[in-house]
């Protein structure tokens, strides 16, 4: 018989699972409360301008073209999409700049400028995080089901990687004398919503990642892509239900196997969770049916920093800036406490501009550009009122602007659209406004982190950024092939499109 499988979000993780379940011949009904699908990774469309609402960078399409080939696609084809040269230009606010290439000479040359002793650093930087990679892969790829899990050869084999007791600057520090350096190596830790002096050393497979497999921009945006997998989820018979939000999760002993929404109950042989973990169990999971993930525990986890976006429609094109900048406050050691520990918001904050009309001119009408702002601040804390800060914050923020040359801005804005951590919290339904989810930290991952066969239930999966291994876009899709394998053997589903 066939068997039915209810997804709760139509986010990537969503997504993904979506297809790669229609391919092994099960019923899948894809539950989404907002009226588009992306979740977090859709558009935001306005007076013909197009921006993406999350996610700029694409790292590591591999895993996603995996998922396409196993349902018959083609990603390229679906996508098209183009490896970003330089890939971003940093600017340090304690001084200098350095312009990205993943070309090992260039990018040799660009560190000289800054301190030539660093010079010879970069390419040995790159092999040692190449064998580091390799072996940490296959831990990424299969499941964290118990501790007895980390005792298996794939982990052992890392060991001696995982510097438990260093932090991803101090390693780093390893390679780069000039602080600077070391920021430019390290900064991708924001990715995960986390510091890099806190950040386990492990991570920094992800500036290897850049360097080594490209910084992608998807020709439209990010969002181009978890548009082609609805695309391909619904040729693969996936019904996908805008506006038709899950209510509850509803069990018969420890078994899931309903949803109810506005429109009623929908039986399910198995559920699958992409919605943002600690909403999802905090709105759909009576707390009194969790043992484990109660709303006590989920309250007490360390979550990711949030975001304060702007998204600016533009008279013109700034021409001078690359596809991704990045500036890093001067004390970025003091913007960082500010963030992860004091919850206060910084006078000098880092910043990231994407300005994409330069590679892609689809996003914006002839004549006009976009530019998309995002500065890490605090996630949700008592500390911070954004309604009354929502306001001033901008003119911080257009302030910092003025310091990497876009001292005119304000005058060349058409429109504009800002959001806050507390509409992440409350609009897009993101706990605490933790735009990446959970920390990264080593005690909320591998088995630690919420697991893909949810452990407090049967038939119950997660997928996305709440789950193993973790947020950003190739880790999420390496999420739904995990969760989604589990899933059909469970259900003693032989055809699984993906082997593990
Ligand atoms: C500002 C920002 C920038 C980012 N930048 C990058 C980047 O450059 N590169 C990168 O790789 N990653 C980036 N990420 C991280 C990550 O890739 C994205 O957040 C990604 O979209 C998360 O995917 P997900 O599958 O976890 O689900 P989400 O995108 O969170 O989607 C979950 C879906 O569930 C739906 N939902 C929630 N509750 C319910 C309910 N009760 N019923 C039905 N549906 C429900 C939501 O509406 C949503 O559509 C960024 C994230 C943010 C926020």
């Amino acid at each position: 018989m066939t068997s039915r499988v209810i997804i709760v979000g139509a986010g990537p993780g969503g997504l993904a699972a979506a297809m790669l379940l229609a391919r092994a011949g099960c019923k899948v009904t894809v539950l989404e409360k907002q009226s588009q699908v992306g979740g977090r990774t859709s558009p935001v469309e306005m007076d013909g301008f197009r921006f993406d609402l999350g996610p700029t960078f694409f790292l590591y399409p591999q895993v996603l073209e995996e998922i396409f080939a196993a349902v018959g696609r083609d990603l390229r084809r679906e996508v098209p999409m183009r490896r970003l040269d330089p890939q971003y230009r940093l600017i340090f606010g304690a001084g200098g700049e350095l312009l990205c290439t993943s070309d090992p000479e260039r990018m040799a040359a660009e560190i000289a400028k800054l301190a030539p002793a660093d010079a010879t650093a970069f390419r040995r930087f790159l092999a040692d995080n190449r064998v580091k990679l390799a072996k940490f892969a296959p831990c990424l790829q299969a499941p964290f089901l118990g501790w007895t899990d980390l005792l298996q050869p794939r982990l052992l084999a890392v060991l001696p990687h995982l510097k438990p007791w260093k932090s991803l600057h101090a390693e780093l520090a390893g390679y780069f004398s000039d602080p600077r350096l070391q920021l430019a190596f390290t900064f991708q830790s924001k990715y995960l919503g986390m510091s890099p002096f806190q950040c386990p050393s492990l991570f920094s497979i992800l500036s290897f990642l850049e360097y080594e497999h490209g910084i992608w921009h998807p020709i439209g945006g990010c969002h181009s892509l978890t548009r082609a997998m609805a695309r391909v989820a619904a040729d693969l018979g996936v019904e996908i239900r805008l506006r038709e939000p899950a209510e509850e999760i509803l069990f018969e002993g420890r078994r899931a196997v309903a949803v109810r929404t506005p429109q009623g109950e929908q039986p399910a042989d198995a559920v699958v969770v992409n919605a943002d973990f600690g909403h999802a169990m905090t709105t759909l999971i009576p707390n009194r049916l969790r043992r484990k993930w109660t709303d006590a525990v989920i309250a007490r986890k360390r979550f990711s920093c949030s975001t304060y976006m702007m998204y600016l429609g533009i008279e013109g094109r700034y021409d001078q800036l690359q596809h991704h900048n990045i500036y890093i406050a001067a004390d970025y050691r003091r913007n960082l406490e500010e963030i992860e520990n004091e919850h206060v918001l910084s006078e000098d904050p880092s910043f990231y501009v994407q300005n994409p009309c330069g590679t892609d001119d689809t996003m914006a009408p002839p004549g006009h550009s976009t530019l998309y702002v995002l500065v890490p601040v605090s996630h949700q804390h008592p500390n911070i009122d954004w309604a009354r800060e929502r306001d001033r914050y901008r003119q911080v923020v257009l302030r910092q602007l003025a310091k990497i040359g876009l001292d005119d801005l304000e005058r060349r804005i058409r429109c504009e659209r800002v959001i806050t951590p507390a509409d992440w919290e409350n609009r897009l339904g993101i706990y605490k406004g933790a735009t990446f989810n959970l920390a990264h930290n080593l005690g909320q991952m591998l088995h630690l982190r919420p697991r893909n066969r949810f452990e407090e239930f049967e038939r119950l999966y997660l997928v996305g950024g709440g789950t193993h291994p973790g947020s950003g876009l190739p880790v999420i899709f390496e999420s739904a092939k995990i969760s989604t394998q589990l899933l059909l053997a469970d259900l003693g589903n032989r055809s699984a499109p993906l082997g593990m």
